[in-house]
């Protein structure tokens, strides 16, 4: 048996925190709540910018679109401009549009259009959704996504090893591979520099859902060469449930035609002489589709001043900082017997800004933590996803969700849960 390290060892922790100041900003449900990396809650900034564009809907009508703090007209490339420093890209590579699965639509769409080779590398511990629409991309242009769409298998059913994403390049000649930054249920976070130059060499383009990373970790896609990436803006950049989401294309893809086209990816200079002819944006601003959805764009804009603030380095260190902790005090569970582990890399670098902790009853335990106000997520078939965000949760918090999980174990609480039948968790 190990001991469970006390309460003071979590406030020893937190003494030093740069970023203690910012949890007051949050409006956090009463409890715990440890699933920002699903859905992060709101912010007094993300209040104000929403609130602000509702007073000029209401101040300005269509005018907003020209006079607006912000001209709506170009707010998407102006929110673009300020994600690119937590991406690591310039400004006009990124734009904030449509909702992740329609822009790994219109990005795996486009890039198919010009590669010789009609084949996409992907792996088989990825969220559905990517599948879904790289699939029907796939099918749309008259292949078979059975065989063109190779998923690297993981070996122990929670990570993916680079080594086997670089065996698939070279065994199935593909023409773009398509990864997460960050596993969605496990945690692992993927070598991005060392699959892009690996694709690279062999002429392949390298592109990567950063849902489970964008707003946790510093990212170098311009440095680095990513060739496009995708991510939502709702989980860690608390942008509110269903907003708007965000793309980055290299420039070296400028001009590209897009797949997806529609008159907001136009060229904006031109835009409203309404020619049929469309002439894409000269960067990434060419992926939007339709009019920019002012009030589910607006709270990003508060959100990423705040991160802005914050520092992406200074989140990512904390981040790390909150998981080896948690990791840590899971551990004394797993060496008391609690049939509890975990399921995310150890090394911090391998590691994004959520813990998986098995449990053969993960399902049950994760409604127990509910009833006792601790919000957490199930993944099939055994992961509770923790995820301490670093604005607004503490390694006391930590201590708290870890303590409460340390009881039900311990006195086997979920037992009084019925089995799983569907439904959001
Ligand atoms: C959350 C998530 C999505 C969600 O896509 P939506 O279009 O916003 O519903 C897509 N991919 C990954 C990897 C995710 O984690």
């Amino acid at each position: 048996m190990s001991d469970f390290p006390s309460r003071e060892t979590a406030r020893e922790l937190d003494r030093d925190d740069p970023l203690s100041e910012f949890a007051d900003r949050f409006d956090v449900p009463d409890g715990q709540y440890m699933d920002g990396n699903s859905l992060g809650p709101i912010s007094e900034d993300a209040e104000r910018t929403l609130d602000r564009v509702v007073d000029e809907w209401r101040e300005l009508g269509i005018r907003g679109w020209t006079d607006a703090d912000e001209p709506w007209f170009t707010y998407a490339e102006r929110l673009g401009s300020m994600t690119a420093p937590l991406v690591g890209a310039e400004e006009d590579e990124v734009v904030v549009a449509n909702s992740t699965t329609v822009n790994i639509h219109t990005l795996v769409g486009t890039f198919l259009d010009v590669i010789d080779s009609p084949t996409v590398v992907v792996d088989d511990l990825d969220f559905p959704t990517d599948h879904y629409a790289i699939r029907a991309q796939l099918r749309q242009r008259g292949h078979d996504p059975d065989e063109h769409l190779v998923a690297v298998e993981s070996r122990d059913s929670r990570t993916i090893d680079e080594d086997d994403v670089v065996a698939a390049m070279a065994a199935h000649d593909p023409g773009i591979v398509f990864l997460p930054s960050v596993l969605y249920r496990s945690g692992q976070l993927l070598d991005i520099e060392r699959l892009t130059e690996e694709a690279h060499e062999r002429g392949i383009l390298a592109g990567f859902d950063l849902a489970h990373s964008v707003g946790a970790i510093d990212h170098d896609l311009s440095g680095v060469g990513v060739d496009f990436a995708v991510w939502c803006n709702y989980k860690y950049l608390s942008a509110g449930p269903g907003a708007i989401a965000g793309l980055y294309v290299n420039r070296e893809h400028f001009g590209t035609t897009p797949a997806l086209a529609g008159w907001w990816g136009h060229d904006k200079a031109t835009q409203f002489d309404m020619e049929l002819t469309f002439t894409p944006a000269d960067d990434a601003g060419a992926w939007q589709i339709g009019t920019v959805p002012m009030l589910s764009a607006a709270p990003l804009e508060g959100s990423l001043r705040m991160f802005e603030e914050a520092g992406i380095e200074t989140v990512r260190e904390k981040s790390v900082s909150l998981t080896d902790y948690l990791v840590e005090l899971v551990d004394t569970l797993s060496e008391s017997d609690y049939d509890c582990e975990v399921g995310t890399p150890r090394d911090p670098d391998r590691r994004g800004g959520h813990v998986a902790v098995e449990h053969p009853e993960a399902y049950r335990v994760s409604l127990a933590l509910k009833e006792r106000d601790i919000v957490v997520d199930y993944r099939p078939p055994n992961v509770v996803r923790i995820c301490p965000a670093p604005l607004y949760n503490s390694h006391e918090d930590v201590w708290d969700v870890v303590d409460e999980l340390r009881r039900i174990l311990s006195d086997g609480a979920y037992g009084q849960f019925d089995r799983q039948d569907g439904g959001v968790t």
